[in-house]
């Protein structure tokens, strides 16, 4: 049919002396229009139309993509025969290209409007009533999905109570659904989808005699008659792109659903730089750069097609693909590892797996990690819960008196319980340190220099997993006893399990709260054994609790082995650590593992970045000297001489503490004084 079109063409042609453009042998096109932009609904005429874009001072592949055919509205078909037009009299001396495709006509709706049904176009008239009303039409299609998901739960139970209350037979669920927005019943339809939609539903309720009944989207009975021919060409040489359309659309024209490929890829350009692991388009909408992009209009400003969110959700989930093939969880993560392990400085450093799907996941760069070895005392601390399911994230940290802040040092991300897989994670820590460092980990306790104080919220697993790590690699003390030189236990932490005692008296409390102040032996182990009799539920085995070796010496100064200078001077709860991630509670929850390791990388990527201000106008090798607190340290060695007891007791026995509000639990601002109770009694009464 066609081909008789191009020859009709080509005798019109003859026989009219004003041939404008011939592409090639058949291809002649009577009209002639240029363009910047490009035509998502390209002129048409009997006698070729053409439609010509300019695109010098384009990139090439930019301009390809940009005035390619897909970025038509028209549905096309046809299998896209490219063929070499030896002499285009349009482009003289150029070699020239040719793709021919068909147009596929619209998809209407079986109670389609009279309007719609012969109407034959050769240009869009946007502001024709048809095309208004199949536009709307189009809008509401979006609007609309949920309502449809409704609809179509009820489909079979159509029961529609008119206004005079005749129902018609059948169950009565839909009337309800009608009659609460009669504006959704429409007595003519405009429902038009491209020829390629998969939907084959109307969206609208039709009013047929005296029932509401939903409607099929069918395909055109009759063929378009149209043929699209693309030229292009070495666009570096003859810097024009152009379309040809052929014949008289029989149908409407379809509803504007393509985005057009500039609009998409300034789109992908901002999706780009969200976090495309858990943006969702309700982020993106909202999010400052598209804000900034679209200067106050609304998306559906930019292009008709915009409207529809799962639009944008496509895209956004074409890019996460893109980026993360193997999805988020471990395996994403296994992915992301050996992508960048190669690499100079990869943030994700080793990742261990264990029985039962367990895994192991350290991150941190060489430079945090550097630093680390370089400290006096760490705190572990188990970030905020981000993360959706049962991993946890552990945060390294400690106060940096360079940077002056609180600074993350390393990040592990696990799913483990056992001491066992804990012992593996501290492996993995330190041993990613030492060959970063090209030396060993240096521990106070061993090398007399080093790591002296290890802070922790009282975790069992992961205590003992310490310990059995260091017997491993120094096994002339016991498990135990090197956590009895390191370990100490988060003071706060320790109070608040106190007072989720209720059941016990004041006394027996105050009695709690005493111990981690008390300077001798013999005093802790027999107010001890005062509350392990006191007969109250829970008490006895509190005690038994605090009885275990690692425990004790991790509360108190006089059980632990700890460098007593070491004791006093690192802090006693890890409140600097909670400081340092309280800011992860703002960059998102209940994410994936990927998306956390990544925030994470981001998080301390920030964190370091305006430390290493700090560090430019100090001096860098401070750490070796390990700064403040060595010298301090030894300063306050020559001090102890003189005084021994009362430093301890002074220092130990006061924490304040500022609770910021995610972490342990949920109380805010609270001052705990455990020297003095009557302030801490105090507080309580003003918090209830
Ligand atoms: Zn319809
Ligand atoms: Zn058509
Ligand atoms: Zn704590
Ligand atoms: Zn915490």
């Amino acid at each position: 049919m066609t081909e008789n079109l191009v020859e009709l063409n080509e005798k019109l042609a003859e026989e009219w002396p004003i041939q404008i453009a011939k592409f090639g042998q058949k291809l002649i096109a009577s009209e002639v229009r240029y363009y910047i932009e490009f035509q998502e609904y390209p002129n048409t005429s009997e006698t070729g139309f053409a439609s010509i874009y300019n695109v010098s001072g384009w990139d090439e592949n930019e301009a390809r993509k940009a005035f390619s055919m897909t970025n038509i509205q028209y549905s096309y078909g046809g299998n896209g025969t490219i063929c070499t037009v030896k002499n285009c009299d349009f482009f003289p001396g150029f070699e020239v290209s040719k793709e021919e495709r068909k147009c596929l006509g619209v998809k209407m709706c079986e109670f389609a409007s009279k309007e719609l049904l012969d109407v034959s176009h050769t240009s869009v008239d946007f502001t024709s009533s048809i095309f208004k009303n199949t536009f709307n039409a189009n809008e509401k299609f979006y609007e609309k999905a949920t309502l449809c998901l409704f609809a179509k739960a009820h489909e079979y139970k159509c029961g529609y109570v008119d206004r005079n209350g005749i129902r018609c037979d059948g169950v009565p669920k839909l009337g309800e659904f009608t009659q609460k927005d009669e504006s959704d019943v429409i007595d003519e339809c405009f429902t038009v989808h491209p020829n390629n939609t998969r939907s084959d539903e109307c969206p609208f309720l039709h009013k047929v005699g005296n029932h509401i009944v939903k409607g099929t989207v069918k395909k055109p009975t009759t063929e378009c008659p149209v043929k699209f021919y693309h030229i292009p060409k070495n666009l570096k040489e003859c810097p024009f792109i152009v379309t040809v359309s052929v014949g008289i659309h029989n149908h409407p024209p379809p509803p504007p659903r393509k985005t057009p490929y500039n609009i998409k890829s300034q789109l992908q350009k901002i999706i780009d730089n969200e976090h495309v692991l858990d943006l969702t388009a309700r982020k993106f909408l909202t999010g400052s750069m598209i804000q900034t992009y679209l200067n106050g209009k609304s998306i559906s400003d930019l292009h008709p097609s915009l409207n529809n969110q799962s639009k944008i959700n496509y895209y956004i989930e074409k890019t996460r693909r893109s980026k993360y093939p193997f999805g988020q969880n471990i395996l994403g993560v296994v992915h992301e590892f050996m992508r960048h392990e190669k690499s100079e400085d990869p943030y994700i450093r080793s990742i261990r797996f264990l029985d039962n799907e367990q895994y192991i996941v350290l991150c941190g760069t060489k430079k945090q990690l550097q630093a680390l070895s370089k400290l006096t005392y760490i705190e572990i601390d188990m970030a905020f819960k981000r993360i959706h399911g049962i991993t946890n994230e552990w945060e390294v940290s400690a106060y940096s008196s360079q940077a002056q802040k609180t600074l993350t040092f390393a990040r592990i991300f696990t799913n483990v319980e056992t001491a066992e897989a804990y012992q593996n994670l501290f492996e993995d820590l330190f041993s990613c340190i030492e060959r970063d460092i090209g030396e060993s980990f240096n521990f106070h306790h061993i090398h007399k220099k080093g790591l002296g104080c290890i802070i922790a919220d009282q975790h069992k697993g992961q205590a003992l997993g310490l310990g059995q790590y260091l017997n491993s690699k120094y096994p002339h003390l016991t498990s135990i006893e090197h956590l009895q030189h390191i370990y100490k236990l988060c003071q706060v932490h320790y109070k608040r399990n106190i007072d989720k005692n209720r059941q016990l008296s004041k006394e027996t409390r105050n009695a709690m709260y005493l111990i981690p102040t008390l300077n001798i032996q013999e005093d802790i182990l027999e107010v001890l054994n005062k509350i392990q009799f006191c007969n109250k539920p829970g008490a006895a085995a509190w005690v038994k609790d605090k009885l275990v070796p690692w425990v004790l010496s991790g509360i108190s100064s006089v059980f632990t082995k700890m460098d007593c200078t070491i004791w006093n001077q690192t802090p006693n709860n890890t409140n600097a650590g909670e400081s340092a991630h309280a800011n992860v509670n703002r960059d998102g929850c209940n994410l994936s593992l990927l998306a956390g390791i990544i925030r994470g990388q981001e998080f301390d990527k920030r964190q370091w970045e305006s430390a290493n201000v700090h560090e430019q106008y100090n001096v860098p090798e401070s750490y070796r000297n390990k700064s403040e607190l060595a010298r301090s340290i030894q300063a306050e060695k020559r001090a102890e001489k003189r005084c021994k007891k009362q430093s301890s007791t002074s220092t130990s026995s006061r924490i304040v503490k500022k609770q910021k509000g995610n972490g342990h639990n949920k109380e805010n601002a609270i001052v705990i004084d455990i020297g003095e109770e009557d302030s801490y009694l105090e507080q309580q009464k003003k918090k209830k």
